[in-house]
């Protein structure tokens, strides 16, 4: 079996595992309703809107901005 020949330090290894701690965003998309940031293929948070239809009911601060594109 392969083998290190020496041992790494721990600054090394410390290094290597500290190297992939960051977590990335989740990609974001924004609402084709309201406008708001939300995830793709996920319901709107604000307005409840998913592929132009008011799909979940929500409580609208901002009457404008929130109102259908239909209606
Ligand atoms: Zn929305």
């Amino acid at each position: 079996m392969a083998n290190p020949k020496k041992k790494h330090t721990r600054m090394r290894t410390d290094l290597r595992r500290s190297a992939n701690w960051r977590i990335t965003a989740p990609p974001s998309s924004k609402c084709s309703n309201c406008g708001a940031p939300s995830r793709p293929h996920h319901v709107c948070p604000e307005c409840g809107f998913y592929g132009g239809e008011l799909l979940i009911p929500r409580k609208i601060k901002k009457k404008e901005e929130g109102q259908p594109p239909q209606a």
